[in-house]
């Protein structure tokens, strides 16, 4: 097994170690290399994305990310901002389905901005697009309006744009996967405005025919933006675009107690992937010790469960998770009266020593010294 390894900037670089530590302790047999991404790859190399990162990634097993991004880089052209990496990640390795889980942990439904009877056993996989979209289509970019309500005036444009086959490989993701799950797929779309939309609505209500044991509803992404705040539960699979589904994730990831808690992968057809956690670099609490690395940690979990075959190890970590969360051990972002709040480090000593199998007690102590 080969992992490429990229931690990025920001909390990247502090929450990716946390999660290697962990993959260490597993005792399992597996080559790693790492390298620059982001915005340290362009202060080292001149781009976000350097052809030796990028070939690092085509030839490994699975890739281990952790974020990209600062402010401080928000002049430069777009081509060589960080952002750029993970989209250029993305494209080369033909990662086109994007899984985040959001689960609320029975220890965590205090941290969560809803009432607890809203999340408690909360379980909902959002399933997005990731080649497609607003953020691909062309023609995009500015120029002088010819018509609209300002004809002369600067304007800036975007195309948003799918193609069949692009609904219809999500659409099958999305189906198989809650054949595992709730057996549920909830489609989510905007067809009352968009014609891209209607045609998702057609595509995946086609697609829904050689799916008879999965129900398939439909819903305006409004509709469905309220509905995740209202009655989270009702939902067991999600599947959308691009853009809806960068949104949605981030909402549906709050439920959960704090973004910090939450994995993605994102896969091409062979379960090839990368894994990161679902926020950003945190540039607001970079180098300060503070940032969960439980989000980064899970995404190794899921590394070993979709692309290494190791679901067995998947499951020690994240029962290691649960074991560190039950000996209220928090993170400042998930921190509450009456639990012990610790760095980043210290939440990974603890996940370490729990996936070695010490007692909860054990933990406590350890990480108070
Ligand atoms: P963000 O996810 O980095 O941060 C949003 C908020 O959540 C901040 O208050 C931050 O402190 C907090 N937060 C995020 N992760 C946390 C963690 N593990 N523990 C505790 N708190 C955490 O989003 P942002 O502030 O909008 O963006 C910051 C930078 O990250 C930008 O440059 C953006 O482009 C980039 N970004 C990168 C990725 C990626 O690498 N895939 C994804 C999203 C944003």
């Amino acid at each position: 097994m080969k992992i490429a390894i990229l931690p990025g900037d920001g909390i990247g670089t502090e929450i990716v170690a946390e999660a290697v530590k962990v993959l260490q302790a597993l005792d399992l047999s597996f080559e790693s290399e790492t390298a620059l991404v982001g915005g340290a790859a362009y202060e080292a190399h001149g781009h976000p994305l350097p052809e030796a990162t990028l070939n690092l990634a085509k030839a490994a097993d699975a890739v281990l990310f952790g974020a990209v991004g600062d402010w401080k880089y928000d002049k430069l052209e777009r081509a060589l901002r960080p952002e750029q990496a993970i989209l250029g990640l993305r494209k080369h390795l033909g990662l086109f389905a994007n899984f985040r889980p959001a689960i609320c942990y029975e220890q965590l439904t205090h941290a969560s901005s809803l009432k607890p009877e809203l999340v408690a056993g909360l379980d909902i996989l959002i399933i997005r697009e990731l080649t497609g979209d607003i953020y691909f289509g062309a023609p995009r970019g500015r120029r002088t309006a010819v018509d609209g309500h300002f004809p002369g005036a600067e304007e800036a444009f975007d195309t948003m744009r799918y193609s069949k086959p692009e609904i219809e490989r999500i659409a099958h993701v999305a189906f198989q996967a809650a054949r595992k799950r709730g057996k549920r797929v909830t489609s989510v779309d905007k067809a009352n405005v968009l014609e891209t939309f209607q045609f998702w609505k057609d595509v995946v209500t086609e697609v829904h025919v050689q799916y008879p044991d999965v129900a398939l509803d439909h819903m305006y992404v409004d509709n469905a933006a309220m509905q995740l705040v209202k009655a989270p539960k009702k939902f067991d699979v999600v599947v959308t675009g691009n853009m809806f589904g960068d949104i949605l994730s981030d909402e549906a990831a709050m439920l959960t107690g704090s973004i910090g808690m939450l994995p993605s992968a994102s896969l091409d057809r062979n379960n090839k992937g990368l894994y990161e956690p679902s926020h950003g670099s945190a540039p607001d609490i970079a180098g300060k010790g503070i940032a969960n690395p439980l989000a980064t940690i899970l995404s190794a979990a899921m590394m070993l469960r979709f692309s290494l075959n190791q679901a067995e190890a998947a499951d020690r970590i994240e029962s290691a998770v649960r074991t560190v969360l039950s000996a209220g051990l928090r993170t400042a972002d998930i921190w509450s009266e009456g639990t012990q709040k610790v760095s980043t480090r210290e939440m990974g000593d603890a996940v370490v020593s729990a996936v070695r199998g010490a007692s909860v007690k054990t933990i406590t102590t350890i990480t108070k010294s």
